[in-house]
């Protein structure tokens, strides 16, 4: 591993702390409230989520039209659904869903920076930032994978989808195998966001 990609042990501890002392700065000089951050933070936790994509795929799961649509014009098909207000709005432009198959496998980065549709996966994991994953996950997907807890087949084709202001990539993984029985809802909750990034696939249990 490049030696500009080891962190030093206290980075969490650091970030946060230079966080705080942003935040105090912006409100100390008016550019911010108190309450902006929260509010922010509110928002993305129970308004633009995982939640959303996870009704999303589910649909998709279900309503094979839905998935055709949902493939071919992203945003069009998000639209149809009962979601939030702003599905389309910050970090929610140029959505574009891709399909897991029996023998394909989509895995969604940035390698520029962080770009993440927000709207349908909530707020990026620090690890999506990490240039080590960035970089690694580029060159060698399958090994990434691998250490994901994902090890796939040397015949499953493993397709990486760089996200970016023109267009912010989500994966429709496939529907698990015993859960024929099971109705929409039910099949929401077993829809992950590391399904819907790729680093993992949906399960029965
Ligand atoms: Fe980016």
């Amino acid at each position: 591993m490049s030696e500009r990609f080891i962190y030093c042990e206290d980075r969490e501890a650091y970030s946060t702390a230079r966080v705080r002392a942003l935040e105090a700065l912006l409100i100390k000089k008016g550019v911010i409230t108190e309450r902006t951050v929260d509010t922010v933070l509110e928002f993305f936790e129970t308004k633009m989520g995982p939640f959303n994509g996870a009704k999303i795929v589910a649909r998709a799961w279900v309503d094979p039209a839905f998935r055709e649509r949902l493939l071919a014009d992203t945003p069009k098909a998000i639209a149809e659904l009962d979601l939030p207000d702003g599905m389309a709005g910050a970090e929610g432009e140029h959505m574009r869903a891709v399909a897991n198959t029996p023998g394909v496998h989509n895995l969604i980065i940035c390698t520029l920076c962080s770009c993440y549709p927000w709207p349908v996966l909530g707020l990026p994991p620090y690890w999506y930032k990490d240039p080590t994953f960035r970089s690694r996950a580029a060159r060698e997907p399958r090994a990434v994978l691998d250490e994901f807890g994902l090890p796939l087949a040397k015949n499953i084709k493993i397709k990486v989808w760089d996200s970016s202001a023109q267009i912010r990539w989500f994966v429709v993984p496939e529907r698990p195998e015993g859960t024929d029985a099971m109705w929409e809802g039910e099949l929401e909750a077993l829809v992950t966001p590391e399904a819907m990034m790729g680093v993992a696939v949906s399960k029965a249990t």
